[in-house]
């Protein structure tokens, strides 16, 4: 295996396999120590034990059994990369973008990106990622889940062509090499120590780890000592509020217009409706009145409404080209690649595509806002789905609810707070 491979990445391997005179600059940490994994840093149950008495920490488990019989190899990231010779971008940025990019800028501290969604997070990043690159350092762009990171590679790569890049996740083919820019999944940056002087992760407030030591310890045990957090959401939460000093606000969607205003129609028996394959009225008259025009998403609260409205679309309107995918969808990627390609026109989901996925013209009706596996966070970012393109900034967002919910409520005078703030700042920045 090529040395660099170990610059700033943990490999597991055997105690007894452990030589640090064999391999020069070779840093070895024992697996678990001091009943902590040192992966992770969660503290190992003593009942975690194997057969042979050896112990294992179980929440890291998915990345691959860790047992006292184990060590953490690896070596101090060198930084040894070309020096870098320019990007690719005849884009501009919009003032408030500019603006935040300055405040970036302007320290080197951890810092957060309040951004609503369309708002143009990834342009702000340009600037950034270059700035980092002069001064050759390893950076490292972490999102949740795939589907942003392959949205996310094209445009990075399009920008920064000359720079050797990663993409990392769970089910990539291509093997790990040492590269100057990691673009991977938040998951990937478990296998990272000390690797990263800038680390940038993107929607924040949905880290996957959340809820354990692995939320605190990770991104930073993956960042150098001196390395620095960039952290992006459009929902974030009161702790990520409270958490960085430094705070950048984008209230303003790059083309100007407003974040479009959920609508709200309470429909007592809807689920009643679609089990007996019907539809509730003011769906059933928005898909007569807007046939094949406008593609949309309706989201439904679980897996088992989705085959529901699907098929009740079907018998009613069977002139509409209509799907549904879930999670569980093996092809799920495919179906979302169908409606890019508009060649269906309505697309039924669970929550998974309450972020990331743009579509850049469509509507969103949302059945059963007011289920719980609807938060208010996740109803803004399904609102943000629509109004993506200048040319159609605004749309339909629809929350069918079976009684009034708070949840829609404070969504709803969220964005309005929102849109009050964005129309303030253009007046200060024009
Ligand atoms: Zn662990």
């Amino acid at each position: 295996m090529q040395m660099s491979n170990f610059y700033g990445r943990l490999l597991v391997i055997g105690k007894e396999q452990f030589d640090a005179n064999q391999v020069p600059r070779l840093i070895g940490i024992p697996a678990i120590k001091n009943k902590r994994c040192q992966r992770c840093f969660n503290k190992v149950a003593r009942q975690w034990q194997l057969p042979n008495g050896e112990q294992y920490c179980r929440w890291c488990l998915q990345f691959g059994r860790l047992t006292t019989k184990q060590m953490l190899v690896t070596i101090a990231e060198p930084n040894s990369f070309p020096i870098f010779t320019g990007w690719q971008w005849d884009g501009t940025l919009t003032p408030a973008q500019q603006r935040v990019v300055n405040e970036i800028q302007s320290h080197q501290q951890n810092h957060l990106i309040w951004a609503v969604t369309g708002a143009g997070k990834t342009e702000i990043l340009f600037p950034i990622i270059a700035q980092a690159l002069h001064k050759q350092q390893r950076i490292c762009l972490a999102a949740p889940r795939i589907d942003v990171i392959l949205e996310l590679v094209p445009r990075i790569t399009a920008v920064f062509p000359t720079i050797s890049t990663a993409i990392l996740y769970g089910k990539a083919k291509e093997p790990y090499r040492y590269s100057q820019l990691v673009i991977c999944t938040t998951h990937q940056l478990i296998n990272f120590r000390a690797a990263f002087d800038l680390l940038i992760i993107d929607e924040i407030d949905s880290f996957p780890f959340a809820n354990n030591a692995m939320l605190k310890y990770v991104p930073k045990l993956a960042l150098k000592e001196n390395g620095r957090l960039i952290a992006m959401t459009a929902t974030p939460s009161y702790r990520h509020l409270l958490t960085f000093c430094h705070r950048s606000y984008l209230p303003a969607r790059f083309h100007g217009f407003a974040l479009p205003t959920i609508k709200r129609v309470v429909v007592p028996k809807w689920r009643q409706l679609i089990k007996n394959n019907q539809l509730p009225p003011v769906l059933a008259k928005y898909l007569k009145h807007n046939g094949q025009a406008q593609q949309c998403l309706i989201f439904v609260p679980t897996i088992r409404e989705v085959a529901l409205v699907e098929k009740a679309i079907q018998q009613r309107f069977g002139n509409l080209k209509v799907m549904g995918v879930s999670a569980q969808d093996p092809e799920r990627i495919q179906k979302v690649q169908l409606m890019r390609a508009q060649q269906i026109q309505y697309l039924v989901t669970t929550t998974i595509l309450e972020r990331g996925v743009t579509l850049p013209d469509i509507d969103v009706i949302i059945l059963g806002a007011d289920h719980v596996n609807f938060t208010s966070r996740s109803l803004i970012q399904i609102a943000g789905r629509v109004g993506r393109k200048v040319s159609r900034p605004t749309g339909l967002v629809l929350a069918i609810v079976s009684q009034p919910s708070w949840q829609v409520w404070l969504a709803q005078i969220t964005i309005n707070w929102l849109n009050y703030q964005a129309r303030k700042g253009d007046k200060h920045e024009l």
